[in-house]
């Protein structure tokens, strides 16, 4: 009979008190060694939320790109698949067959030319791993033509501007490939076509466009790249191709500008990546990669095993993966349609758009770009206003967490990195009346900075050209 004095299972008492009133609720949560005995589940759900707790409300996360918003349905049916796993085909054959129809959507919303019922791509955790398996499979059939040339295929390398997201730096790093950058500047804030060109030759396994840069929300010209490529082919005989990471306008473009051509539709662009956790509107993580055709996935990157006595096909880094996702991915796709996902993708870009005007007219600040192709807002500082300000967008971060929003401020890359701007995503879950909420709170901690007679730590750091946060922490994941 245990001591209930000592149990800290307010259990074996029946209810001897409440979670709060427990001894447990007196320790420290484990940091080092897993207890030694269990607790009640009350008492180790509420340790768990509660760690949790203090931190922003997703919602009010507007750094982050990935979903922060299901209806109860979506939720609901991806509560109740949480326990399935997705690699499991043979137990649950109907999640495989779903993933593929999730692609084939995927795979005709970007114009496939692909004829076969079973489009070629592949389902990821994220961009990420579809930037990886995208950026893979162009290594190897560059390597496979370089082969069956004769010429050599150990120096390969890959072309994108200085805005790639971090995974392109991990990619290159992982498969010994040289990255090839072209810089951003102000007079070039998208990739610069002639630049990349003149960065190709027999050895680049592809150029990466991305549409939705993370650090500006701009997009760059696929259609234009494409066009210098095929020149730049036909001259050199090279078969240089198109990666694109379309992290976020995989989900914005076929919606909102349907007429602009940027996927398949053009010659050399042969696979697309994106998030279904960004604005495919599906909680994280989950990914997407869609191939021209299937000859371009090379076969030695579709591995068949048999598992359980059938034959299962799989592409992706991951083996075992969580199959919830796939049933929001067509939840969503049902729930909404086309359509639907037309409403809400113009709603956001619409809510950006009356960020961008509102925060422009005010006298502090300035748009980053005359344009919001995404639903991403960036602005900075006026010159002249942050040369005698005494404070610095970092310290309205600050202010602003203070209500309970998260908006981040970091500095551009390389060639611009002295610039500092704020950004603002405004994904479904965030209305035009809580964008002026968070109007309201900017306009009011401005006004409380405006009266600083002393100049914050961030504003004397940036005078003495110190860095101003740390590397670990960069909203654009780089
Ligand atoms: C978000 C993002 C990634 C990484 O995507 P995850 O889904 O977070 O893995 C890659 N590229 C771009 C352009 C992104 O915006």
């Amino acid at each position: 009979m245990l001591d209930p004095k000592t149990d800290p299972s307010f259990r074996s008492g029946d209810a001897k008190t409440d979670v709060f009133g427990s001894d447990a609720m007196l320790q420290q949560a484990p940091v080092q060694s897993i207890p030694q005995g269990p607790t009640t589940p009350e008492i180790a759900y509420q340790m768990v939320k509660d760690e949790t707790f203090a931190q922003t409300q997703p919602r009010l996360n507007l750094a982050t790109f990935v979903t922060t918003y299901m209806d109860e349905y979506a939720t609901r049916l991806m509560n109740e698949a949480v326990s399935m796993n997705y690699i499991d085909q043979t137990e649950y054959p109907r999640v495989a067959v779903m993933c593929q129809k999730c692609i084939n959507i995927m795979a005709n919303l970007w114009n496939t030319p692909e004829t076969n019922t079973w489009k070629a791509g592949a389902l990821a955790i994220g961009s990420s791993e579809a930037c990886m398996l995208g950026g893979l499979a162009a290594l190897k059939r560059w390597q496979e033509r370089r082969k069956k040339a004769g010429k050599p295929y150990d120096k390969p390398n890959l072309v994108i501007s200085t805005a790639y997201q971090v995974v392109w730096e991990k990619f290159v790093s992982f498969w010994n490939i040289e990255m090839r950058c072209v810089p951003l500047s102000v007079e070039h804030p998208t990739l610069d076509i002639d630049a990349a060109i003149r960065l190709c030759d027999e050895n680049t396994i592809c150029v990466v466009p991305i549409l939705g840069v993370t650090w500006s929300g701009m997009n760059d010209d696929v259609e234009a790249l494409d066009a210098a490529l095929d020149k730049f082919n036909a001259e050199t005989g090279n078969e240089v191709c198109i990666h694109i990471d379309a992290a976020t306008g995989g989900f914005i473009l076929p919606f909102v500008e349907p007429e602009k051509k940027w996927d398949f539709r053009l010659k050399w662009v042969l696979s697309i990546s994106t998030s279904g956790h960004k604005f495919g509107l599906v909680y994280p993580g989950l990914g997407w990669v869609i191939w021209k055709d299937k000859k371009y996935l090379p076969g030695d990157m579709a591995f068949t095993v048999n598992y359980l006595g059938a034959e299962v096909t799989q592409v992706g880094l991951n083996y075992s993966r969580p199959a919830a996702q796939i049933l929001g991915q067509y939840y969503q796709f049902i729930r909404l349609g086309f359509e639907g996902y037309k409403n809400v993708q113009l709603n956001s870009l619409t809510v950006a758009r009356y960020l961008h005007e509102k925060v422009g007219e005010m006298a502090e600040f300035e748009p980053y770009a005359a344009e919001v192709p995404n639903p991403i807002f960036v602005w900075r500082m006026k010159a002249d206003v942050q040369k005698n300000a005494k404070w610095t967008l970092y310290d309205l971060q600050d202010k602003l967490s203070q209500k309970g929003w998260f908006v981040p401020a970091y500095t551009m890359p390389a060639n611009i990195e002295n610039m500092v701007v704020m950004r603002v995503l405004c994904k479904q879950g965030f209305s035009r009346d809580m964008a002026d909420q968070l109007l309201a709170d900017i306009s009011f901690a401005v006004n409380e900075l405006n009266k600083l007679e002393y100049p914050t730590t961030t504003r004397i750091a940036m005078e003495k050209n110190i860095p101003l946060v740390s590397k670990t922490f960069n909203h654009t994941g780089k």
